[in-house]
């Protein structure tokens, strides 16, 4: 009866069959080509609710007078340790005369199943370690 019930593993990917981009498993629509993936109202609903926890946007103009620029946009992603476990070069391009470009990066969030379950109040309950926090300060200066 439930179909969302299904178990979902947090964080599972997959191939998008359209743009070959490496998504959630938990996904409706690709981020990427925007293709729908399968017609799963319930996903579609909570992909489309899904909370913005990051949205920076720029506009590089070039100047008029001067030489042409070369641009290459990087995106890298690291972990609670630093350590890096993405880096991508996202595009590269050139600019000239008065050409501009805008760059944006987000960063959206959403649950992979729906919020019905006993294992939603898991995530925020799980801070009762002070030590965790105290680790990511060694080495920083008094
Ligand atoms: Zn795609």
């Amino acid at each position: 009866m439930n179909v969302a019930s299904r178990p979902v593993t947090p964080g599972k990917t997959r191939t998008c069959p359209h743009c070959k981009a490496t998504i959630l498993e938990s996904l409706s629509i690709c981020p990427g080509c925007l293709h729908h993936l399968r017609f799963d109202q319930e996903a579609a609903k909570r992909q489309v609710a899904a909370t913005s926890a990051l949205r920076v946007e720029g506009v590089i103009r070039h100047q008029p007078l001067e030489e042409p620029w070369e641009y290459f946009l990087t995106i890298s992603v690291r972990n609670d340790k630093g350590e890096e476990v993405t880096r991508q070069v996202v595009s590269v391009g050139a600019l000239q005369g008065t050409e501009k470009r805008t760059f944006t990066l987000s960063v959206d969030m959403m649950t992979p199943q729906a919020p019905s379950g006993p294992n939603v109040a898991r995530a925020s309950s799980a801070g009762g370690k002070p030590s965790a926090a105290a680790a990511s300060a060694t080495g920083a200066k008094r």
